[in-house]
């Protein structure tokens, strides 16, 4: 048994096989069980892999013996004699069909068999020929995980996913039915793809490092995405923990169903609407169970990221018109504009620029879309064609200075004005926001404020930015501190810019997800909150465990407490809401 502690990413505890995914390329071999549906299949993708590496090697033997003459030359024919051979691959078709394995599985079996033999032999120079064996057996592997694209079509039973790192496309990619939790030797609790698992209310742990050279497929892991401790290869008592702390944590649950229904209120009845951050894989039925009132941020990159391309005008109709068609007709919903870059990028497409040495302060979101007006434009006239059908509202992301704004503005004019002389129906009076998420956007909260009709409080770049702290690395996490004074003033400053304009403040960054940090924003001023769907319930329960007064009175005290430390500050802030909340796990 080995415990390691890593960041806790998503709520929850589970058990269950891991499953290592790698990035296509690397050297791994993949096992895992089958069921008899899929015999045929592996063994026509085992006959390829075949065929496939046969080829290879004897252009290999061609090439080599341009160069190089005598015994040298035919080194490769005995490798063309085994992958000829009936009785190697007929063993490993017997192999997936009686251990109803994968075919690497069944090729890895079958390699160390024969290696085995030659190993065993007197002779030195057959003894070496097992080194022959590997090498095939290793280009077999090779030749068959070259043809997936990902790990992806390889999860066939529920597993935990441990990887070295992954990206928000791979973590979609997956068979989400499948993956009982994630752990990631590299990321942050803000990085996308621990976003992608709080949506999912997979436990996850990130920033265990080496992990994924540690463990094995089908090794049993413990994952407790609460705490961020993983147990590999546990032993009974730490399986009796586990067990006691997710039971706790489902029965705390279940007591929170009797608040589905009812709309967030603190204990002195003020209106606290908490909505759902979603994206395009989000289920919409998972909102209803959690008693989302409305969508506060649609991350429509994610439209990009699964198809891989920029989705057509029609298409993206389409898909805004049916989350609307999902909410009542009283439900908002706030569609941001595209936000590609960062770690949120297509590979091998022109949509985004992958060769940027800092993506995170380059051509992204806002700053691509001005730089390529006709995608900016196809989505913005998609959206305003969505708003025939339900209250919505346009989210800028990125905004770090006024002009940015002004020419989002004008682009969305020239939208609504083309659309009005086509004759199409649409909201014309559609709300437009600005995402506070880069310092200086904080700054001159009060120019930008003139200019649009709400802000929404990015606080995952928000802290990344003022800090100078990449969301994704999880050797400087310490320094991602929320509760810095820093981060506190910029919000400060864009509430009171905000509010002085009659401009909604929403928070949409994790920040709302935490119970003692949506307290505190909601003393400081914020209007509502919006959040990964699966957390709404707990902050919910929180909420109408405090009146407003013990809000602002918590954040009165922070705003005096600013030569205080982060932590000193987030405890102070923990410590007086389990007074008002006990019995609820902060
Ligand atoms: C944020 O930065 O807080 C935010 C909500 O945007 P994203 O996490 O998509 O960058
Ligand atoms: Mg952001």
């Amino acid at each position: 048994m080995r415990v390691f502690e890593g960041l806790p990413a998503s709520n929850g505890q589970v058990a269950g096989p891991v499953y290592i995914f790698r990035k296509k390329g690397c050297e791994q071999v993949p096992e895992y069980e089958i069921d008899d549906t899929l015999i045929d299949s592996e063994i026509s993708r085992l006959a390829d892999a075949f065929a496939l590496t046969r080829n290879q090697i004897r252009s290999l033997s061609a090439e080599l013996s341009k160069r190089v003459s005598g015994t040298e030359a035919s080194i490769f024919e005995s490798h063309v004699m085994i992958l000829e051979d009936p009785m190697v691959i007929e063993k490993c078709q017997r192999n997936i069909k009686d251990k109803m394995c994968n075919a690497e599985w069944a090729v890895n079996n079958i390699t160390a068999e024969y290696a085995a033999i030659f190993e065993g032999m007197e002779d030195e120079y057959l003894r070496e020929r097992a080194n022959d064996i590997y090498d095939i057996g290793n280009r077999l592997i090779r030749n068959l995980q070259g043809e997936s694209d990902s790990g992806s079509t390889q999860i066939l039973k529920p597993c935990v996913v441990v990887a070295d790192e992954l990206s928000p496309s791979e973590t979609i990619a997956l068979p989400r039915h499948l993956i009982l939790g994630f752990v990631t030797d590299r990321g942050s609790m803000t990085s996308h793809a621990s976003l992608i698992s709080r949506a999912l209310g997979i436990p996850a742990v990130v920033g265990i490092v080496n992990l994924s050279e540690i463990a094995r497929t089908g090794e049993c892991v413990l994952v407790d995405g609460t705490s961020g401790k993983v147990v590999l290869n546990p032993d009974q008592s730490a399986i009796d923990e586990l067990n006691k702390t997710s039971a706790f944590t489902k029965s705390f649950n279940d007591s929170l169903e009797e608040l589905k229904n009812k709309q967030g209120l603190t204990k002195d009845g003020i209106s606290v609407p908490l909505l759902a951050n979603i994206d395009s894989s989000t289920a919409m039925t998972d909102l209803y169970a959690v008693g989302a009132e409305g969508v506060g941020l649609y991350r429509t990159e994610y439209l990009w990221l699964s198809l891989k391309r920029e989705p057509s005008e029609e298409e993206q109709v389409e898909a805004y018109t049916r989350v609307l068609r999902s909410l009542s007709a009283d439900q908002e919903i706030t569609i941001r504009v595209l936000d590609l870059g960062g770690d949120k990028i297509i590979m091998d497409d022109q949509c985004a620029n992958n060769k940027e040495a800092n993506p995170f302060l380059g051509n992204r979101s806002i700053r691509y879309l001005l730089r390529n007006l006709d995608v900016f434009k196809r989505q913005l006239r998609a959206i305003l064609r969505a708003s025939a059908h339900g209250k919505l509202q346009i989210l800028y992301p990125m905004i770090s200075v006024l002009e940015e704004l002004r020419e989002a503005n004008k682009i969305l004019d020239d939208c609504i004005l083309e659309l009005h002389q086509e004759g199409v129906c649409f909201d014309e009076g559609v709300k437009r926001g600005v995402m506070i998420e880069v310092p200086s956007a904080a700054l001159i909260a009060e120019s930008l404020a003139q200019e649009c009709d709400f802000f929404s409080l990015g606080t995952n770049d928000l802290i990344q930015y003022t800090l100078a702290v990449d969301r994704l690395n999880e050797t400087i996490a310490r320094l991602y501190q929320p509760a810095h004074p820093a981060v506190m003033r910029l919000i400060d400053i864009t509430i009171k810019a905000g509010h002085e304009n009659g401009n909604k403040i929403t928070v949409c960054g994790e920040m709302a997800t935490d119970p003692v940090m949506a307290v505190l924003l909601f003393g400081m001023g914020v209007d509502e909150f919006s959040m990964t769907p699966n957390t709404i319930p707990l902050v919910k329960k929180v909420f109408s465990c405090i009146s407003r007064d013990d809000a602002v009175k918590m954040a009165d005290k922070v705003r005096s407490m600013n030569a205080k430390q982060a932590d000193q500050i987030y405890q102070y802030c923990k410590n007086k809401l389990l007074e008002l909340a006990p019995g609820v796990p902060l």
